[in-house]
């Protein structure tokens, strides 16, 4: 589905696994601007059908930025760089490595937490692997702070950290409008009935609290995203106000939790999915946002890493 957000912008929808999938669009003077490719099977079930919409051939993109590695962001990557050979597909530096290989992104973001005794079953990786399409090479990285002209449209690249380290944002400064991707995630990413579907993914608390208040710095009249639908006016900061509201309550939980005794990542999981759940999802989805916490935990010194009992580390709240 395809909707227009302003002269040149526009919006495509899908779904992914129950949720909102959402690709945006900039064309203008003969040039075209993707954000995101969906992942493997979105290229056909939206992004194709829209270009036609507006009878624009895919072979006529001229660039993709792929805003971080996952699989409903850069799968479909390998099947637009096909129609659109020459298309520049851009991401952001810290993220080129995961952004351009797949199977290096799912060992090292999907599957980082294995000693911990997390893992995804094989059917799970199996489906990951499916929707996380092939290798690409990325013609460009992109820090934030750069300027693209796509025709007659300026939009503004921002660095936005904490989902992933080279996360990218972009702006269009002529819409008061950011196009922020899976920076932020308020309290929970939700499925299409409104229900919470996945809890927030951020991995660098800090990073991600910055971003944050970039955002807030810059008060967006529209703040669209990849998952929720597009928020304006007071609903940012209300959105805003809320994932900072969530980075608190988890912070606290988990240093209370740990204050009545060592626990493994599994388990504090658990008991934070108990607390701020349910989600769609199983606790140990939680493992991205929660070890976050514990290593932002550890390097101020009020928490240790041990091996436990079996092979599984364990989390001990140092005494102060
Ligand atoms: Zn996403």
């Amino acid at each position: 589905m395809l909707s227009e957000i302003a002269p040149g912008r526009y919006m495509i929808e899908s779904q992914t696994d129950g949720r909102l999938l959402l690709n945006y669009l900039f064309t203008s003077s003969g040039q075209a601007l993707l954000i995101d490719s969906g992942e493997a099977g979105t290229v056909e079930q939206s992004i194709l059908p829209a270009l036609a919409t507006l009878d624009l051939a895919p072979e006529r993109l001229t660039h993709i930025v792929i805003t971080h590695p996952d699989v409903d962001h850069q799968g479909g990557a390998a099947q637009l760089a096909a129609l659109a050979p020459d298309a520049l597909i851009m991401c952001g530096f810290e993220d080129a490595p995961l952004v351009g290989d797949p199977d290096l992104m799912i060992q090292q973001r999907y599957r980082a937490y294995r000693e911990h005794g997390i893992d995804y079953a094989p059917d799970q990786l199996a489906a990951i692997r499916a929707a996380a399409g092939e290798a690409i090479a990325v013609g460009g990285t992109l820090l934030g702070g750069e300027t693209l002209q796509i025709g007659e449209l300026t939009l503004r690249v921002h660095h936005g950290p904490g989902h992933s380290a080279g996360h990218l944002m972009i702006e269009d400064p002529r819409l008061g409008a950011w196009f922020m991707s899976d920076a932020v995630h308020g309290r929970f990413f939700s499925k299409l009935d409104g229900s919470p579907s996945l809890p927030p993914t951020y991995e660098d608390v800090d990073r991600y609290l910055a971003t944050i208040a970039k955002l807030r710095a810059a008060a967006p009249r529209s703040l669209y995203s990849a998952h929720f639908r597009p928020l304006q006016g007071e609903a940012v900061e209300g959105f805003l106000d809320e994932s900072v509201s969530f980075v608190e309550a988890l912070d606290r939980f988990l240093l209370d939790r740990l204050s009545e005794g060592d626990l493994t990542l599994a388990e504090l999981c658990d008991r934070a999915a108990t607390h701020f759940g349910p989600y769609a999802t199983p606790p140990w989805f939680l493992m991205f946002a929660v070890h976050g916490h514990l290593r932002r935990a550890g390097r101020a010194g009020v928490l240790t890493q041990r091996p436990g009992s079996g092979t599984v580390p364990q989390f001990t709240r140092s005494v102060c």
